[in-house]
C-alpha cells in the first residue's frame, strides 16, 4: 500500500457541481432587486420541477426538512383535522415510516406530535420492507400514514407500499430528497405519494445549496402549503392569523442556483451511473455487493455508490454508541477497516445511515420486522430472514465516495484501496 500516495485533493462522499447558469440567475435576482421570497427564479424552479417529475403542484421551500414538515402536517389535518393553537397535527397518532433514512425524514413526524413507528427494510432495494408494513397494519391497524423514503437513489417497491396503503386506507409521504430524477415503471420518484419532498441541499444530487420542495396533485393543498410557508398570513389588510405559519419560503437567490442546476439534472446521473458501473465492475472479484436495485422496474439517480460485504467475508467490527472497535483479518474487512483506509488517504466514504429505531432518540419507539414487533430481537447482529435488516445492512454496508467529478484514475485508486483492506 506505500505506493498509493494520498489523493492531493480531497475526494468528497458527494459535493455541488456548478455549471456556470448559476450565478447567472442570482445576478439577475440581485440586478432587479428580487432579493426575496418572491421572484422569477422561484416560479421557473417550480415550474420546471413540476413538469419534470409530472406533478401538478409544487412549493418551493427552504429546505427539504421543512417540506417533509408541511407534507406530513397537512396529510395529519387531512387525516385528524385541524389542531388547536399549540398542538400537533398528529398528535395523539401513530405514523408508520422508513427505518433506514436520514433523520429528516423522521423528525417532521414528531414536530407534529406523532409517534413514529419504524418499518424494516428489505435486500432488493434497502428500502422500507412491504412484508413489515402489511405486518405493522396488522399490529396498528388504526394507522393512516405512511412515510416512506428511498434511500441514496433507489426507488422503493413503490407498487407494492402504495397497494397495501390503499388497502388500509392510508396517504403516503413519499420523501425523495435523494432520489430526484429516479424513475419507477417510467414515472419520476416523487409524484406517488399524496404530499412528497425533494431537497436541494449542497450534497444532493442538484442543489441550490439549500433548499428543498413540496410536491402534490393537491392543489388546495399546495396553496395551505404556500401559505403556512409565508407566517400563515390571512387576507386581511392587516397581519391576520387563523393558523400557525412559518418562515418556510425559498429565497429568489438560492431558487437563482436551483434554476441553473435543473438542466444538468440528466448529466449529474449520468456521471453517477457511470461511477455506479465501475465500482461494480472493480470490486466484482471481492465477497461484496453494490446497493441493489430492482433493475426491471427501476432507474435509480444513482446519487451514493454503496457496497456491502458478504457476511463471511466480515471481520470482527463492534459498535458502540459513538466508538468503533474492528480487528483486521487476512481475506476479509470491515466498513470501518474501509472508512478508515479511504479517510488516510483523504477520500471521504461514510457509513450506512444508522436505523433510526437504534438512534437513542427513539428507543421507545416500535419497530416493526416482516416477522412483527421486534423491538426485543433488535440487538441482533447478523440477520436471518425477519430479523432486523436495517442493522444488518449498516453493520455490512458503507457509502464510497460518490462525487461526480472524481476523475477514472482516482476512482481506480479508490477501488485498489478496498482490495488492500481484504489482502
Ligand atoms: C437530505 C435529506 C432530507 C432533508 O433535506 P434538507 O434539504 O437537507 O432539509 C430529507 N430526507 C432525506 C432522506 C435526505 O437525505
Amino acid at each position: 500500500m506505500n505506493r498509493i500516495k494520498p489523493f492531493e485533493k480531497k475526494i468528497w462522499l458527494a459535493s455541488p457541481t456548478m455549471h456556470g447558469e448559476e450565478i447567472k440567475y442570482v445576478t439577475s435576482a440581485y440586478e432587479t432587486n428580487w432579493m426575496s421570497t418572491v421572484g422569477e427564479n422561484i416560479d421557473k424552479v417550480e415550474e420546471q420541477i413540476a413538469k419534470k417529475i409530472g406533478i401538478k403542484n409544487t412549493v418551493a421551500l427552504s429546505s427539504g426538512t421543512a417540506a417533509l414538515h408541511l407534507a406530513v402536517r397537512m396529510a395529519g389535518e387531512k387525516l385528524y383535522g385541524k389542531p388547536r393553537a399549540g398542538h400537533g397535527s398528529l398528535e395523539g397518532h401513530r405514523v408508520f415510516c422508513s427505518d433506514v433514512t436520514f433523520a429528516a425524514t423522521a423528525n417532521p413526524i414528531t414536530y407534529e406530535g406523532g409517534e413514529l413507528v419504524f418499518i424494516d427494510t428489505e435486500y432488493d432495494t434497502w428500502n422500507m420492507d412491504p412484508e413489515a408494513l402489511e405486518k405493522a397494519f396488522e399490529i396498528y391497524p388504526d394507522v393512516r400514514l405512511v412515510v416512506v423514503a428511498h434511500l441514496y437513489g433507489t426507488p422503493a417497491k413503490i407498487d407494492e407500499i402504495r397497494g397495501i396503503a390503499k388497502r388500509h386506507n392510508a396517504l403516503i409521504v413519499e420523501d425523495a430528497a435523494e432520489s430526484l430524477g429516479a424513475s419507477y415503471k417510467g414515472r419520476q420518484t416523487g409524484m406517488f405519494g399524496d404530499y412528497n419532498c425533494i431537497s436541494f441541499n449542497g450534497n444532493k444530487i442538484i442543489t441550490g445549496s439549500a433548499g428543498g420542495m413540496l410536491l402534490t396533485d393537491d392543489l388546495e393543498g399546495a396553496n395551505k402549503a404556500r401559505k403556512w410557508s409565508t407566517q400563515a398570513r390571512e387576507n386581511a389588510p392587516w397581519y391576520q392569523h387563523e393558523e400557525v405559519g412559518y418562515n418556510y419560503r425559498m429565497s429568489n437567490v438560492i431558487a437563482g442556483v436551483v434554476r441553473g442546476q435543473i438542466p444538468h439534472l440528466e448529466e449529474h446521473i449520468e456521471q453517477k451511473k457511470a461511477i455506479y458501473e465501475r465500482y461494480k465492475e472493480g470490486l466484482n472479484d471481492l465477497p461484496v455487493k453494490m446497493n441493489p436495485y430492482d433493475v426491471d422496474n427501476s432507474e435509480p439517480n444513482y446519487w451514493l455508490s454503496c457496497m456491502i460485504i458478504d457476511k463471511d467475508a466480515m471481520c470482527k467490527q463492534v459498535r458502540g454508541e459513538q466508538d468503533v472497535l474492528y480487528i483486521s483479518e487476512s481475506g476479509k474487512s470491515c466498513p470501518t477497516e474501509i472508512l478508515d483506509t479511504l479517510a488516510k488517504y483523504n477520500a471521504e466514504g461514510r457509513p450506512i445511515w444508522k436505523p433510526m429505531h437504534m438512534q437513542p432518540i427513539f428507543r421507545n419507539n416500535d419497530f416493526i420486522t416482516c416477522g412483527g414487533s421486534s423491538r426485543a430481537k433488535s440487538n441482533a447482529y447478523i440477520a436471518t430472514k425477519c430479523t432486523d435488516v436495517g442493522m444488518d445492512i449498516f453493520a455490512r454496508g458503507l457509502c464510497l465516495p460518490s462525487d461526480n467529478k472524481m476523475t477514472a484514475e482516482e476512482q481506480d485508486v479508490i477501488i485498489k484501496l478496498i482490495h488492500e483492506c481484504f489482502k
